[in-house]
């Protein structure tokens, strides 16, 4: 199937890492322009340097910026707009989890978490609302959790604040429209940044990565029995941000493995 993604210019948001690098080369892959954000300067660069080799300079744009700074996404979008000439797609990806209960989740974490959630929807959302109007296929994909419909007492102010995000797309894919579709994902567990670093810390320091992560998805109860792909969520994010999916919008797609237990 022709995603008819060729020429786009995209946007992803967390770029540099996991799930959202995986959706950058993806996009480039089906003949995208793309530009991406991230915090981290020297990853940032790296994978500028790395995605220039395979698929032209002239083809990516990399921008050292937290999408928590308005000032900043604006200055992205002006950037964007001037080298690329527009933007189709907007991947909300940035971001990672908080692991605590409520008994210790203080009130700093808890405006931290829901900061982060909302507004790293929020800021990219506005800056790139003129670009994505004058668009003609324009479509905003919000990377976000099975955690919003299935909360997991562990991550409580993570859960409570997805489900917060969840509702806010839902009412975006109405006010946006017919010009911008929005759509999410709702990740189960994929192998990527955030699962990394939780296995750096793991309590038995002697087990390898296989086998902690084939105990993960043992104890999570995944009927596919294993973690996903970064690829795999970026193959889910990629169609619905592409004009296949073009009479999609408001939708969620689960990329979890089947270990949701809504209906
Ligand atoms: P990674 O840690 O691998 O990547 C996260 C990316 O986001 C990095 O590029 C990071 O770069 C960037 N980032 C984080 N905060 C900001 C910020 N404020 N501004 C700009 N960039 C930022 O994580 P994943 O690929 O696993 O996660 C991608 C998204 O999916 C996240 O939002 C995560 O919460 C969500 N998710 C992931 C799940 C999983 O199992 N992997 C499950 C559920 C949701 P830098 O640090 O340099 O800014």
């Amino acid at each position: 199937m022709d995603l008819g993604l060729a020429g786009k210019v995209a946007v992803v948001t967390g770029g540099s890492s996991g799930i959202g690098l995986a959706t950058a080369k993806m996009l480039l892959e089906e003949g995208c322009r793309v530009a991406v954000c991230a915090r981290d300067r020297d990853r940032l660069a790296k994978v500028e340097s790395d995605l220039a080799k395979l698929h032209g300079a002239e083809n990516i744009l990399a921008t050292a910026c937290s999408v928590l700074d308005p000032d900043a996404m604006s200055g992205l979008a002006e950037e964007v707009g001037t080298r690329f000439a527009g933007c189709d797609i907007l991947v909300n990806n940035a971001g990672q989890g908080r692991v605590s209960t409520f008994a210790d989740t203080d009130d700093k974490a808890w405006k931290d978490e829901l900061e982060l959630k909302f507004f790293s929807q929020i800021y990219p959302i506005r800056a790139f609302q003129p670009l994505l109007e004058r668009s003609g296929t324009a479509a905003v994909v919000g990377v976000n959790s099975l955690l919003a419909y299935q909360p997991e007492p562990h991550m409580v102010c993570t859960s409570a604040a997805r489900a917060g995000v969840q509702n806010l797309l839902k009412s975006l894919s109405v006010e946006l429209a017919p010009a911008i579709r929005v759509n999410s994902i709702l990740l189960g567990l994929v192998d990527s940044g955030q699962w990394q670093r939780r296995f750096e810390v793991r309590s038995n320091r002697s087990q390898s990565r296989a086998d902690w992560l084939a105990e993960l998805a043992a104890a999570k109860g995944i009927p596919l029995g294993r973690l996903g792909e970064p690829d795999e969520a970026a193959s889910a994010i990629c169609f619905l941000a592409s004009p296949a999916a073009a009479y999609i919008t408001g939708a969620r797609l689960e990329v979890s493995g089947g270990v949701s237990r809504f209906v």
